[in-house]
């Protein structure tokens, strides 16, 4: 076997136990904000639903099992340098991992092509897993965020052009309207991403880039991140509770990501993640050490 093959080969392993272990462990900051919202609750019901979540990934931890039966489609959000040694081979290894995730993890099978109406059986299909890009210049790392979009919490995704006269004003209507009519979906309490743009395209994707931020940072505007507190502080109030079940708070977090806009048009798009909200981040060297940055400490 030459190098390049082993290369391919020890990546393509890494990430299918990556895939595999972050459906059965969610990321210390999730953890960190589950626990603070379970001390926060003071009525009985509320307090029964927490049990439960606690309980579910104590036996997934336990039993080596996905701690909820749907494992998502897999989405990868690639920042890779232009050096580092694999960048040509990475969507083939980030294909194979996810089907021998789907085999060892085991994950649901959740990939049904379009038109064909068929279940390809192995979480692969006609463009999936979802790979984005971002190419990192002058660097020879590879910082992979791992991403298992469920069904529920992809319900309520949305996206809309405003008119530019509705403001800021606008975009809050749209993310209220939209979590009072489909939050409860969703698996409370969420984490709420919102991308704010010139095009739907650009905020929907940016609305699930915010979700592969740390619960607690904020976007760099001081603007922006005060809208993420009034939209968490406001969302908080509508006493959806976990589990939908009433009881307090809703949200983990608002995590808002922009991009420059043309002056004519406003644009918003929304993303939630579930109270299981699996994602990881891994980030290799070159030499493809690596090191798990959303679980620290954990070796692969
Ligand atoms: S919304 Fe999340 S926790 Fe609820 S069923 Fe879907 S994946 Fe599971």
């Amino acid at each position: 076997m030459n190098d390049q093959i082993k290369a391919v080969e020890h990546f393509t392993d890494v990430m299918a136990k990556f895939t595999a272990y972050f459906g059965k462990h969610l990321p210390d900051d999730v953890m960190a904000k589950l626990q603070e919202l379970r001390a926060e609750q003071d009525t009985p019901m509320a307090g029964i639903i927490y049990d439960t979540m606690f309980r579910d990934m104590a036996l997934a931890d336990e039993l080596n099992r996905p701690m909820c039966q749907d494992t998502g489609v897999i989405q990868y959000f690639v920042e890779v340098g232009e050096n580092f040694p694999l960048l040509g081979k990475l969507q083939a290894c980030l294909t194979e991992a996810t089907k021998r995730a789907t085999v060892a993890a085991p994950l649901r099978h959740n990939a049904v092509q379009i038109f064909e109406e068929k279940n390809s059986g192995n979480n692969t299909g006609r463009r999936i897993p979802w790979i984005e890009w971002d190419i990192i210049p002058d660097s020879d790392e590879c910082t992979i965020h791992g991403y298992m979009a469920g069904g529920g919490c992809s319900l309520p995704g949305a996206a809309k052009v405003l008119m530019p006269v509705e403001g800021y004003e606008g975009v809050v209507k749209f993310i209220f309207d939209i979590m009072v009519e489909r939050g409860i979906n969703a698996c409370p309490p969420v984490l709420v991403g919102v991308g704010i743009a010139g095009s739907a395209e650009v905020a929907s994707m940016l609305s699930k880039k915010a979700l592969m931020r740390p619960i607690g940072t904020h976007n760099p505007s001081p603007r922006g991140a005060e809208l993420e507190r009034m939209l968490e502080d406001g969302l908080n109030k509508l006493n959806i509770g976990p589990g939908g079940l009433t009881g307090k708070k809703s949200v983990m977090g608002v995590n808002i990501e922009d991009a420059a806009r043309h002056p004519s048009c406003l644009a918003v798009g929304l993303s939630v993640g579930c109270w299981a909200h699996r994602r990881a981040c891994i980030k290799f060297n070159a030499d493809l050490t690596y090191e798990m940055i959303s679980h620290k400490g954990v070796t692969l």
